[in-house]
């Protein structure tokens, strides 16, 4: 028992969930637990307002169980905004599975995970994050309707992250256009870190449009496919953030941009798919703006993936999820103008008119 080992003051001090620096006022957290399958998952539901949570499932190998709490929390709550913004009706939410997605990912755990998103009655809708793929929905498939993300085959959008990677290719090219006065980014200096579903169909887009890709990842395998598929540079050194470059385009994991990279970024443009991308959204995103480094939100550039599976609820096809992942130029660009007219940081204009759609709605239904 817990209490045997830390006093009752102690504990107090501790406020594991409301208390935590990333929780901010989500609505529900659920923690899924099965001793059969080893399932240990945090469903994060931030807000509902504007409809259903939706939001990938995450499987990552994290430290400890606060790592995936917080995880989890900031990832919900960066879906809230990321369907406001885009004019999607959809809630905000988010469900991490602990543990490593190559050794302990089975078709049980998968099943009985669809089981604790059923229990929620639709108020939680999944789809594929990070060590997640379309045949691991189709698996949730089986035991509940709340998930999307599923294969073309079974009646679903298929993987988003095509679309995702053409939604950041489309900001990239707002931001690019913002900075530098064109849209173009042939012979650009851009960095990719991350290649894996994202990334990599961003490399496509980008060496298409002729621009000098460079590449890092964890994984030497996925970076000598990239390289041998699109001819593009596996980077050599060890300080990925003091490189010159005129674009970083983070495609890994969040919080990239923080204390210890942010005065080294020699960037001159931040545009990528990775959520949370700032580890302290108001610090981080001063300094950048104080740097004169465009930042474009990653909660709006990287929605195609979320206007793709929105597309199963909606019944909406493939000629309206490109108009509307094409869209997110016309907003980024929007937003990087307000930024600049009213003194704030990109994250705060795009989170500004993401809060008023909420608040909109939230006085229709009173
Ligand atoms: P993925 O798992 O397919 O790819 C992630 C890649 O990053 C892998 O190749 C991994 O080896 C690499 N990586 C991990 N840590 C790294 C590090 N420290 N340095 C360099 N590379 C590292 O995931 P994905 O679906 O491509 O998603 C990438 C990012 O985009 C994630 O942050 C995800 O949340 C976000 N995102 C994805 C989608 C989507 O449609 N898939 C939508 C919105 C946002």
């Amino acid at each position: 028992m817990i209490s045997d080992v830390i006093s009752s003051s102690e504990l107090s001090k501790i406020d594991p969930v409301f208390g935590q620096n990333s929780f901010d006022n989500h609505e529900q957290v659920v923690f899924c637990n099965d001793k059969d399958t080893g399932l240990k998952a945090i469903i994060g539901i931030h807000n509902t307002v504007l409809g259903p949570a939706l939001g990938g499932t995450r499987m990552w190998q994290y430290n400890n169980e606060w790592e995936a709490l917080n995880d989890v929390l900031r990832l919900s709550r960066g879906m809230t905004f990321k369907s406001a913004i885009t004019g999607l009706n959809l809630g905000g939410g988010k469900a991490v599975i602990i543990g490593d997605a190559k050794t302990q990912k089975t078709p049980e755990l998968m099943k009985k995970f669809g089981e604790f998103v059923h229990s929620l009655n639709g108020k939680y809708i999944t789809a594929e994050d990070v060590g997640m793929e379309t045949a691991d929905m189709d698996l949730v498939r089986e035991v509940t309707p709340y998930v999307t993300g599923i294969s073309e085959s079974k009646g679903g959008a298929g993987n988003p992250s095509p679309i995702t990677a053409y939604g950041v290719f489309m900001g990239m090219k707002a931001a690019a256009k913002y900075k530098f006065g064109s849209e173009g980014l042939e012979d650009r200096n851009i960095f990719v870190q991350g290649i894996g579903n994202v990334g990599e169909a961003l490399v496509e887009h980008l060496v298409n449009e002729g621009a000098k890709v460079t590449i890092t990842d964890i994984s030497n395998e996925r970076l000598e496919n990239v390289r041998s598929k699109y001819g593009v540079t596996i980077y050599e050194g060890n300080d990925l953030y003091s490189e010159p470059m005129d674009i970083y385009a983070p495609c890994a994991l969040g919080a990239t941009i923080n204390d210890d990279t942010i005065y080294k970024l020699k960037a001159k443009v931040i545009a990528g798919a990775a959520n949370n991308q700032l580890a302290v959204e108001d610090i981080h995103g001063r300094i950048l703006q104080e740097r004169g480094i465009v930042y474009a939100p990653d909660f709006l550039i990287n929605a195609g993936g979320i206007i793709n599976v929105y597309a199963e609820l909606e019944n909406y096809g493939k000629q309206e999820i490109i108009r509307k992942t094409e869209n997110i130029y016309n907003t980024t660009l929007e937003i990087l103008e307000k930024a600049k007219n009213n003194g704030v940081t990109t994250n705060v204009a795009a989170l500004e008119i993401a809060k008023e759609r909420i608040e909109t709605r939230k006085r229709k239904k009173k």
